[in-house]
Parts: C-alpha cells; sequence; structure tokens
C-alpha cells in the first residue's frame, strides 16, 4: 500500500517513494530549536508530527536519515546571554540538553545527526560566497551580505507569494538598511555592538549568520543537494522555506526539496497562545503539573497535522483516560495469551491502521480503526469467547500499532512488594527452567489483580482491569 502525503509546494496529495535508486534510503531534515528559552507544546506538536511521519515511512521498510539543526545562534540568543552573562556555548548547550530531556520524554526518535549553527560556520561562508560568485547575492558596505530576489526567478513558488506585494512601505530592520530590494534577506550579518563577542571572521568583515541560510547549509551538507523531504510548522512557509529554496537552488541549479511536510499551528483553548493571554504552556510547565510526556504526545498526535489543534487541559485528561484503556486493553490481551506466541502484525486492525496512515498521516482514522478493535476485543474478552492465539494476534496488533504511535509501553505499575516479590520468585523459577513453579507464581499474581510478563531486562508487572 503506497504512502500518500500532501506537498506544499504542489498543493496536492502526492504518492511519496524515495529518490534513492536503491530506494531504501529516505532523506528528511527538520528545522530544529533555537535554543534560548524552553520549547513549548507549539513547537513540540511539529516534531511529535514529524516523529510520526518518520515511523511511518520506517513501516514502509525505508530507512529514514533524519537531520534536524540546532540554531544556536540567533537574535534572541544574543539578547538572552547580555541579560545573563553568560558565554554562548554555556547557554545555548544548557537549553539544547533541556530541549533534548523534553523532546525524549515526549518518545520522538533522535535524529541521525544533529548538526549546530556554530559548529558549521566555514560551510556556511562557502556557501554564501557560491551565492555571492554566481550573482545572486552582494555584499553591502557595512559588510553584510544579502540574497537578491531579483536574480531568482522561482521566488514564491512554495507560498504562492505575489512578488508584487513584495514592495517597500512595510517595516524594515534597523540592520537591512543596505539592502537594494525589498525582500532581499540576509545571509551574513555584519557585526554590531549588540552582538557583543559573538562573531566570526569572513571575507566580508567580522559577522554572523543569518538564519535561513544555516538551514540550506546544514541540510546539504547532511543530506546532499536534494532532499526527498522537509518539514516544519506551517508558520516556516513564509519567509523561512521560500528563503531556503531561494538559497539552495540558486546555489546548485538543482530542486532542493521534493515533499514539503508542514503541520498546522495550535490553540489553547481556542486561543493563540500567549505568555500575556496566559495561556502559554512548555512541556516542562504540564510535567511539572504531573502529565506525563507520553500523554502528552498522544493529546499533539490526536488531530491531523494538517488541523489546527485545540490544546486544553480537559483534553489531557481525556488522552490519560484513553491510554487508561489501551494499557488495561493490553494487559487483558496479554493474560488472554498466555504463553501463545506472538504472530508478526498483519492483522485486521494493523491493516486498518496503516491504510489510514498512508492516507496522508489521517490519524483520526487511524485512532478509529483501534478504539474499534478495542471495543469489539473487549467485548468477546467479557464474553469469554477470545482464545489465546486471538488476543496474541490482536496483541501483535496493538504493539505495533502502539510503536507506530510511538506511545512508550505501559509506565512500570507500583506493584505492592508481596507481587513484587512473587515476580522475582517467578523469574528464579524460569532460569531454572522450572515452568510449572512459574505457572503457579504467574496465576497467584493474577489473583492479586496483576498481570507479569517477562521483558529483556526482567519482567513488567501491569494492573488488571
Ligand atoms: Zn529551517
Amino acid at each position: 500500500m503506497p504512502l500518500f502525503l500532501f506537498n506544499t509546494l504542489t498543493r496536492k496529495t502526492e504518492e511519496f517513494r524515495p529518490m534513492d535508486p536503491s530506494g531504501r534510503t529516505v532523506t528528511m531534515y527538520c528545522c530544529g530549536p533555537t535554543v534560548y528559552d524552553s520549547a513549548h507544546i507549539g513547537n513540540f506538536r511539529a516534531f511529535v508530527s514529524q516523529d510520526l511521519l518518520r515511523r511511518r515511512l520506517e513501516a514502509h521498510g525505508w530507512e529514514v536519515r533524519h537531520v534536524m539543526n540546532i540554531t544556536d545562534v540567533e537574535d534572541k540568543i544574543i539578547r538572552a546571554i547580555h541579560a545573563s552573562g553568560e558565554p554562548l556555548e554555556t547557554f545555548t548547550r544548557r537549553h539544547e540538553k533541556a530541549f533534548l530531556d523534553d523532546f525524549d520524554a515526549l518518545g520522538c526518535r533522535r535524529p541521525a545527526v544533529m548538526p549546530r549553527a556554530t559548529e558549521h560556520i566555514a560551510e556556511i561562508l562557502a556557501l554564501v560566497k557560491r551565492l555571492e560568485d554566481r550573482g545572486a547575492a552582494y555584499a553591502t558596505p557595512d559588510g553584510s551580505v544579502y540574497f537578491s530576489i531579483e536574480r531568482f526567478p522561482g521566488y514564491g513558488k512554495l507560498s504562492r507569494l505575489d512578488r508584487a506585494q513584495l514592495k517597500p512601505g512595510a517595516r524594515v530592520n534597523a540592520d537591512e538598511h543596505a539592502r537594494e530590494a525589498y525582500g532581499d534577506f540576509a545571509l551574513w550579518k555584519a557585526w554590531s555592538a549588540r552582538d557583543g563577542v559573538v562573531a566570526w571572521e569572513s571575507p566580508w568583515g567580522r559577522g554572523r549568520p543569518g538564519w535561513h541560510i544555516e538551514c540550506s547549509c546544514m541540510s546539504m551538507k547532511h543530506l546532499g543537494e536534494t532532499l526527498d523531504l522537509h518539514c516544519g510548522g506551517e508558520d516556516l512557509v513564509f519567509p523561512h522555506h521560500e528563503d531556503e529554496i531561494a538559497q539552495s537552488e540558486a546555489a546548485t541549479g538543482r530542486p532542493f526539496v521534493r515533499f514539503w511536510v508542514h503541520n498546522a499551528h495550535l490553540l489553547v483553548n481556542g486561543q493563540k497562545m500567549s505568555k500575556s493571554a496566559g495561556n502559554f504552556f512548555t512541556a516542562r510547565d504540564l510535567f511539572a503539573r504531573g502529565y506525563t510526556g507520553r500523554e502528552l504526545r498522544y493529546v499533539l498526535l490526536s488531530a491531523h497535522y494538517r488541523l489546527p489543534l485545540n490544546f486544553t487541559l480537559e483534553g489531557l485528561d481525556a488522552a490519560r483516560q484513553a491510554l487508561a484503556r489501551l494499557d488495561a486493553w493490553e494487559a487483558r490481551l496479554g493474560a488472554a495469551a498466555g504463553a501463545a506466541a506472538l504472530p508478526a502484525p498483519g492483522g485486521a486492525l494493523w491493516k486498518e491502521f496503516g491504510a489510514a496512515l498512508d492516507d496522508d498521516l489521517n490519524i483520526s482514522a487511524a485512532l478509529g480503526a483501534l478504539f474499534e478493535a478495542l471495543r469489539a476485543s473487549n467485548r468477546s474478552l467479557d464474553e469469554g469467547q477470545t482464545t489465546a492465539a486471538e488476543a496474541a494476534r490482536a496483541l501483535s496488533d496493538w504493539l505495533a500499532v502502539r510503536e507506530a504511535l510511538g506511545l512508550p509501553a505501559p509506565p512500570l505499575a507500583e506493584a505492592p512488594s508481596d507481587v513484587e516479590a512473587l515476580a522475582r520468585e517467578r523469574q528464579t523459577a524460569r532460569a531454572v527452567k522450572d515452568w510449572k513453579r512459574s505457572d503457579a507464581l504467574r496465576a497467584e499474581i493474577a489473583k492479586r489483580g496483576w498481570a507479569v510478563k517477562d521483558a529483556t531486562d526482567g519482567f513488567r508487572l501491569t494492573r488488571q482491569p
């Protein structure tokens, strides 16, 4: 079953296949965080959607070369280190670590490469030089370099920008006074007193890179001149992604990206999230309120990525309940499957769920299929109609679905010490292949309301519904 994705570039849903001639590897670039503050849940909506896409690509058997940049030099960062007095690297590494802790807590698979802008200054300068040599960029007397959108006829093709609208009148940044034409953007920003010690030498004098060039440079360095997929929030379409296309294609003369995948924004209580409106949440704010990364991930996944997601705390509570139902079902299936071997996933649930995700990641239909299967299965379990083989089949499908959703295993239940002692005893019995004793202990544990399952690192106890 082919995978279909909506491509912002063509505004069409198209079949996705990697361009790799061997058909094995997919290249995927995602705009990463600017590390100066705790990332908010709107940021994480993008990363969770991208993780869902990556997992679907992997389910198709492709190896995903996933790159996400770390923006560690930028206006907001420079302002923040002036306020804190910390060196740039100390400040950005601290925020990068916090970001990755949240990223992990949300169950996102780590990208293969997470390049930092400050570690690619030489490559960025080489790309700026290449653009200048090709006549697509010009230096200004103050030592900045700008991209000339006049010299790139394709400018505006992603955002469907009417170039006639790009005319003077709107606010022009103080540091961009030297531009030749409205819409031209900085590739290299000449040093100004505001930058303090944050500066690098360049052929045009001391300065620092612009934000847009960073993504063109690092995506092409790590993934090649043409990428299969480039992802980001819809707010990045213009100007960031439009500028990335201009820089990359003007430099290489080749198409930069085959599929542009953008996720819609997130609202909180029906409104745009803002600190002043008091509806601003970072992931850590929610963890501090006792919610888990698993629960937040479920909420962030639950709406189709191209539709706005309205986040509420009630929604998070509903996610907790939905997960509890799924965890209880998993435990029930585990108990009913007993010693039956798990087949490879491939039952009706896995097929329907996969078909829904292959339709431009239609999560609503996918979750619909999941809860439909859960209800039918629970009914059959209630009636004692489920054989061990059927339970094993359902469990195998569910575990594959859980993996596709990126939901970690149910949290380790805090079993009472007597139950845990029985589970340990059972582990010892299994180690000496005393299966009879092992089964008796399992039954005893079940009698006390718990299910025990073997895991690579020992055993797992889950509460029985
Ligand atoms: Zn970017």
